[in-house]
């Protein structure tokens, strides 16, 4: 009752917040931002705040980056951004996107692409999904930003932006609120310039929610660490040196690790097989949970509705689905929905869709073998620096760039992207992973730290 009773209260007296201050010149917010007001007492009154665009909010528009949700409004805050305002953040603006986070450039978005604050005058991409959240920490727009990260969408802009990127263990922060992309994979993220700043806000986040069911009760949010040695233990895996790794960040990685050796921690060499397979299943399992969590913009429930010209055989009660729907979504979208369904259609179930999940145990397998010999393992983010806006992208490259991302997210375990160099070939910056088993997203920000 307390919820409907804020809920009318909200749709009442639904004001837009539109004071408003210029527009950022990166594109990463994806409408003006208000002023700072007078902060409201609490544990994070000093920080100003960018939410991403696929996270409810009351006072601005929720679109992610859809047309299909272009004017749409939400009735009620998503418990993140509820419970960082309640600690005295202030939520300053929506950050641009892909598409329901459909993408790793930030090129799919009706507002346009982001571009990366490094070096402006070189049109580079900020990375995506949450391009525009990791773009704005980047700049200075705002201290920290909330992104979602489904298979690398924070770790990759974090990386090509120079910024920390947090993807906590699925299931510790909430999802209410959120737009659903992926549930079993979807995860709020938190962006910052500093591994201290990303724990503040961790902390406020890391709460039960009764209303997400995935959320983990309070009693069962971390894990118990390797009861081995003092030495902290960090493994390297092998299958996250592809040939596709740029020779820049092989040579950056090599150097955190030999950073971290310097702090006294073991490197081990480990092999985690079923990783080479984990972008395939990603795209087979993340798109058919797209094509069915998609399927409520139809024009009648939900989303954008588009009535069909008159000239169009009307006696088909289907037809305003078509028009909405094509009008709706974005050809990168459209294309997740055809894969999806096509998934899981009854010819290419067991082939597709089954054989992805099997993928999806065997690197949840791989990945409690290692946590047995080593506390985290260390990698790089991404395989090269930031590519330049619109730099064609040939047949799946743009999938390419997840390949070292998505193990963490099948797994469901946290990971974080620090900046640790600039490339010696273009001088732009390069994040390294920290990855942990879950529950155990103290330790990865710890080593996180050692690496800043
Ligand atoms: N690039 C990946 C995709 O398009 C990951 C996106 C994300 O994490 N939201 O699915």
């Amino acid at each position: 009752p307390r919820c409907s009773r804020q809920l009318v209260h909200n749709i009442r007296h639904r004001t837009l917040n539109t004071a408003s201050i210029t527009k950022d010149p990166f594109n990463a917010f994806e409408d003006a931002l208000i002023p700072i007001q007078n902060a409201r007492p609490g544990a994070l009154s000093d920080l100003s705040i960018g939410v991403k665009a696929n996270i409810a909010t009351t006072s601005f528009k929720t679109t992610a980056s859809s047309n299909a949700l272009r004017d749409y409004v939400s009735p009620m805050n998503a418990t993140v951004v509820e419970l960082l305002e309640d600690a005295g953040a202030q939520v300053i603006g929506k950050t641009n996107c892909d598409e329901f986070g459909m993408g790793s450039l930030n090129t799919n978005s009706i507002h346009g692409p982001v571009v990366n604050p490094f070096r402006p005058e070189e049109q580079r991409s900020a990375g995506g999904s949450s391009g525009g959240s990791a773009a704005a920490v980047a700049a200075g727009l705002c201290d920290a930003a909330l992104g979602t990260d489904t298979g690398g969408s924070v770790r990759l802009p974090a990386s090509y932006c120079g910024v920390v990127g947090l993807k906590p263990s699925y299931g510790l922060l909430s999802r209410w609120g959120v737009v659903p992309y992926a549930d079993s994979l979807d995860t709020v993220g938190i962006f910052a310039k500093t591994v201290a700043t990303t724990r503040r806000l961790f902390d406020t986040l890391n709460v039960h929610d009764p209303r997400d069911p995935t959320s983990v009760s309070s009693d069962a949010r971390t894990s118990s660490p390797r009861n081995h040695s003092t030495t902290l233990r960090i493994g390297i895996p092998q299958e996250c040196f592809p040939r596709e790794l740029s020779n820049t960040v092989t040579e950056s990685t090599r150097n955190a690790l030999a950073n971290l050796k310097a702090q006294g921690a073991e490197l081990v060499p480990v092999s985690l097989k079923s990783l080479s397979f984990s972008l395939s299943a990603y795209y087979v399992l993340a798109s058919a949970e797209a094509s069915s969590n998609l399927a409520r913009y139809d024009g009648m429930q939900y989303g954008l509705k588009v009535s069909p010209p008159a000239s169009a055989d009307l006696s088909d009660p289907k037809a305003i689905y078509a028009y909405s729907r094509t009008q709706g979504f974005g050809s990168e979208v459209t294309r997740r929905i055809l894969l999806g369904a096509y998934s899981l259609s009854a010819e290419a179930f067991d082939n597709y869709f089954l054989q992805a999940q099997r993928v999806r145990q065997h690197v949840k397998n791989d990945f409690d073998n290692a946590f047995k010999e080593v506390d985290v393992l260390v990698h790089p983010s991404a395989i090269r620096t930031a590519p330049r806006l619109g730099e064609p992208q040939v047949g799946l490259e743009s999938y390419v760039q997840d390949v070292l991302t998505v193990p963490a997210s099948l797994a469901g375990i946290p990971a974080m992207s620090v900046p640790v160099s600039h490339s010696e070939e273009d001088g732009w910056p390069i994040g390294v992973s920290v990855v942990g088993k879950w529950g155990s997203d103290a330790l990865v920000m710890k080593v996180g730290e050692m690496l800043e």
